[in-house]
């Protein structure tokens, strides 16, 4: 038995800098082409904490959560199928890319670079709460899936805490590494970085054949449930190994000839581990810089390395509907391998706040809001 729900609650960013608040909207019917899901669980990115703190600029009110998997409530005339063209029914467990591209710009109608589209919409981050059809966020009880938006039915032996627990750090891996920097069997892959993306980038290395994977990063305690989860073969410390140098040495201890490595994944955020991620590399070697999604500021390096290594440097742009379609049909492996939803904490709706300052403690790996809990 139902019962009749007659508001929907939502957590909703209305200042920068301040808490954010529980709110409550009216339920949604879908419109033709729309389809209006039942939130199951939405995560909490680093770049919520960003939201908040203002590192980037959206219209505000508006409800945050760009990862997000739930159970769909109601199709819109029209839609009967997912991407892929499986059928879609109501209760299905679904996901869906967190963006939605113009399909008139420069790059998506001549480069077809979906990422780099000028005027994407994007769930949970530039779609204000005041502008219907308000529930574009997934940080709440139902989210409103307009038409275009690239939805996937999530595979049978995958949970909903399992697509959730690398968020839209699973995407982002799979375009930045599989799609730009592109790991061969055998290579040695070094990743900066122990949060999700770095465990992500760690993970579908390996999947992809990577000869050795080693990860820097910290603090002890992920790096424990990285070596617990088996996403690298040698860990590298932050606590352990303070400096660049300690660093750089334990890499080229753990690659082959101490010639640094075949491929380096930045994922940490910090602008100084690019000139680190720079040494690691060997000569003719390759660099994926995919942790500075957020702006903060300048580091010196030495661009001779670059010349002078003959170093390939790949940039990713967050990740399209292609990337995420990739994400979908690879995570019953990723999940067969590695135990990711261990990587989550859950909180309920109304602990957004507490689930917030845990991630920005470091306390947890990947906050997790269920609004069911
Ligand atoms: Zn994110
Ligand atoms: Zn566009």
């Amino acid at each position: 038995m139902e019962t009749v729900v007659t508001t929907v609650r939502a957590a909703v960013l209305g200042m920068i800098g301040s808490d954010v608040e529980v709110r409550t909207y009216d339920p949604p019917s879908a419109r033709e082409g729309a389809v209006v899901v039942d939130v199951l669980h939405a995560g909490i990115c680093g770049t919520d904490i960003h939201l908040q703190d203002g590192r980037l600029s959206v219209p505000l009110p508006v409800i945050l959560g760009h990862e997000a998997v739930g159970f769909v409530r109601e199709l819109g005339a029209g839609v009967d199928v997912d991407a892929t063209g499986a059928p879609l029914s109501e209760g299905d467990l679904v996901v869906w890319a967190s963006s939605i591209p113009c399909g008139h710009c420069y790059y998506c109608v001549a480069l077809t670079e979906y990422s780099l589209c000028e005027h994407r919409r994007i769930y949970g981050i530039n779609q204000s709460a005041h502008v219907w059809p308000q529930l574009s966020g997934g940080w709440a009880e139902r989210i409103y899936l307009q038409p275009g938006t690239a939805i996937f039915r999530v595979p049978e032996t995958v949970s909903g805490l399992d697509v959730i627990a690398l968020g839209c750090a699973g995407p982002t891996i799979v375009h930045g590494l599989l799609g730009k920097a592109e790991p061969r069997t055998g290579e040695s892959v070094v990743v900066q970085g122990a949060g999700p993306v770095g465990m992500a980038a760690a993970m579908y290395a390996r999947l992809a054949g990577a000869g050795i994977v080693v990860l820097v990063g910290g603090p002890s305690s992920r790096i424990k449930v990285a070596e617990q989860l088996g996403v690298c073969d040698v860990a590298v410390d932050l606590d352990e190994y303070r400096t660049p140098d300690a660093r750089l040495q334990a890499v080229l201890d753990a690659v082959p000839g101490r010639r640094g490595a075949d491929l380096v994944v930045e994922a940490t955020g910090h602008p100084s581990a690019v000139a680190e991620g720079i040494d690691m590399a060997r000569r003719g070697g390759r660099y994926l810089v995919v942790g500075q999604y957020t702006d903060h500021g300048t580091t010196p390096i030495n661009p001779h390395i670059v010349t002078r290594k003959q170093l390939e440097v790949h940039g990713s742009w967050a990740f399209s509907a292609e990337h995420y379609a990739r994400y979908i049909a690879t995570l019953p492996q990723l999940t067969e391998r590695f135990d990711v939803a261990r990587l989550v904490t859950e909180y309920p709706l109304g602990q957004v706040n507490q689930a917030l300052a845990d991630m920005r403690a470091g306390v947890s790996i990947k906050s997790v809001l269920s609004p069911a809990l």
